[in-house]
């Protein structure tokens, strides 16, 4: 059976891997060196320096090529590495349309790095599909989104999206880090190119910082981002590569049973006297939930929820959890909270009230009863 007709669980588990021809070793072995011998008359063939490519780096890069359905996947030091090469590789000038509500650090990387590369950015509500279309102008060069979206877990049509960028002769970028490849991949709905924070859960276990590109088709944006990763150097390591390798082993599964507790979690908040509205894909009550049926596999396990009693209240029951761990990131085996507006700061846009909860693989019971205390 090829990788490409195998189910998403089993591409989790081979794509990029092979036993070692040298030693016959199941688990890859992890590459080191950052040079390469070179033949005697210096002709470039194989592996040169570890910066350009690294063996396990090609095979992180393969698997999650296989998982996103691209031809190219450009493995990063962190998802904003990757996000950073991708405004780079456009020119001065060039218009960028992205949603309003995208991760607060790739907003930062528009407004306080890439301002000095003069690049036109219009900020619009994605959901809004007139406003994305009346946002174009003949310079557009790129539209980014993100879907699900971080902390309110809104979702854009991703086909539309594509759509829209196709006819504006601009590139579709979306970030899928909440959906992961075993929920959702934007590249079969149009896109472009998918951007990931591997940090999150392909990595799965909140100990490997990294981002991940995986772009449709190959040719000259997909070299320019390539060049940017060697050239530009926010490379991951040999051993990111390989915890990054081993995570995506068990993406399929962990998503599966993540996405089933922080549907269960959503639900039980969502008739609990202390919360006002629970914000998950997978909820009826969701504005989208039709959407998320159409173009997701899954709902995901992230879900934020509103706290009757404002910031006080919400502040306090992050801080009575014994069971979740009061941290930001997502996408670990364990059950995360936070009071997201003060994670992200005095000038974060996202209500006081608001409390994120990632979902880990704990017994969902456990989960609830903690929330439960932590809320009383
Ligand atoms: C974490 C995150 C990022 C940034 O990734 P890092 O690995 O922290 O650099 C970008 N987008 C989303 C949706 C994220 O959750």
């Amino acid at each position: 059976m090829s990788e490409k007709s195998a189910h998403f669980e089993t591409t989790c588990v081979h794509a990029g891997r092979h036993v070692d021809p040298a030693t016959g070793a199941v688990a890859p072995p992890i590459h080191l060196s950052t040079t390469f011998e070179r033949k005697p008359d210096y002709a470039p063939e194989g592996y040169v320096y570890g910066r350009s490519a690294n063996p396990n780096r090609d095979q992180l890069e393969a698997c999650l090529a296989a998982l996103e359905g691209g031809t190219t996947a450009i493995a990063f030091a962190s998802g904003a590495a990757a996000a950073s090469a991708v405004f780079q590789s456009l020119k001065p000038g060039d218009h960028v349309i992205c949603t309003r509500d995208a991760y607060h650090g790739v907003l930062r990387i528009l407004r306080e790095i890439m301002s000095t590369w003069e690049l036109k950015v219009s900020y619009v509500d994605a959901s809004d599909l007139a406003a994305l279309q009346a946002a174009v102008t003949r310079d557009t060069r790129l539209i980014w989104v993100e879907s699900p979206s971080n902390p309110l877990l809104k979702l854009t049509d991703i086909a539309a999206v594509a759509d829209i960028a196709r006819r504006a002769d601009a590139y579709a970028v979306c970030d899928s880090t909440f959906a992961t490849p075993a929920l959702q991949n934007p590249l079969a709905l149009g896109m472009d190119l998918v951007m990931h924070s591997t940090t999150k859960y392909i990595g799965g276990h909140s100990d490997v910082t990294g981002g991940a590109l995986v772009a449709r088709e190959s040719g000259a944006w997909a070299e320019r981002l390539r060049f940017l990763q060697g050239a530009g150097g926010a490379v991951p390591s040999p051993f990111d590569c390989w915890m990054l390798l081993r995570g995506t082993a068990t993406l399929g599964v962990r998503l599966q049973a993540q996405s089933a507790t922080a549907l269960s979690l959503a639900r039980w908040l969502e008739k609990h006297p202390k919360v006002e509205q629970v914000f998950h894909p997978g909820l009826e009550s969701h504005p989208q939930h039709a959407l998320a049926r159409r173009q997701m596999r899954g709902f995901g396990a992230m879900l934020s929820f509103n706290a009757r009693g404002g910031e006080t209240a919400a502040r306090q029951a992050t801080t009575r959890v014994k069971l979740f761990t009061r941290a930001t990131s997502l996408g670990g085996v364990e059950s995360l909270i936070e009071h997201r507006a003060a994670v992200e700061g005095p000038e974060s846009p996202t209500p006081k009230q608001l409390i994120r909860v990632s979902a880990g693989l704990e017994h969902v019971d456990d989960l609830i009863a903690d929330l439960d205390q932590a809320l009383a």
